[in-house]
């Protein structure tokens, strides 16, 4: 099983880690609630490691819609960005599969116009949230695949995986969608 992919210029990998340590990223997207302030699980990793500052900045965008995404600078973070992207609650904000590829499409979109050239990615809404990982796994790496023909200033897109069994499942999906 490979663990990265690389095409049109771009390295997609998927890691095991903390979405919050990724000092080597240029920007890093938040799995954030509408309010964009801090939480549990990845929105607390991250404005813990960020400081306040970060609630402060994301106030002036607050509240965003299920698929939506901004952007911010990282404050205490040692990234540049900070790319907030509100998935949607499994079950409640539907096409929920529609909402969730829109963020991944959307944050990517965001580095390309401020000239970010890697981006690590949680994997949003498969905690709290309530998404089925498999499937979560297969709508943001194949977003991310359909969008590489698109990206110019985006060579780097990491996906960090909490749990080792997460990112087999994030693994699997790779094989699955880069295997024709
Ligand atoms: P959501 O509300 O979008 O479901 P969560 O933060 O609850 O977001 O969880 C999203 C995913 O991120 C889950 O799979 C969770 O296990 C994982 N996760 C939690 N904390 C971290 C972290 N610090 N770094 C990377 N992934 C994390």
């Amino acid at each position: 099983m490979v663990t990265q992919f690389k095409s049109n210029g771009v390295l997609i990998e998927c890691i095991q880690g903390n979405i919050a340590e990724q000092p080597d990223m240029a920007a890093i997207v938040n799995a954030a609630n509408a309010a964009l302030q801090t939480g549990g699980g990845v929105a607390g990793a991250i404005h813990r490691a960020a400081g306040p500052e970060l609630e402060a900045e994301c106030r002036q965008f607050a509240p965003i819609r299920p698929g939506q995404a901004v952007i911010t600078g990282a404050c205490r973070l040692p990234n540049r960005y900070v790319i907030h992207c509100l998935g949607p609650v499994y079950g409640v904000d539907e096409p929920s599969d529609v909402l969730l590829a829109s963020c991944y499409r959307r944050a990517l979109q965001l580095a390309e116009e401020n000239g970010v050239e890697s981006i690590a990615f949680p994997a949003i809404s498969t905690g709290v949230f309530g998404f089925p990982l498999p499937s979560a796994a297969r709508i943001a790496l194949k977003t991310a695949l359909d969008a590489l023909p698109n990206l110019v200033r985006v060579k780097h897109i990491r996906f960090v995986l909490f749990g080792e069994s997460d990112l087999r499942v994030f693994v699997e999906a790779l094989n699955a969608c880069t295997s024709k």
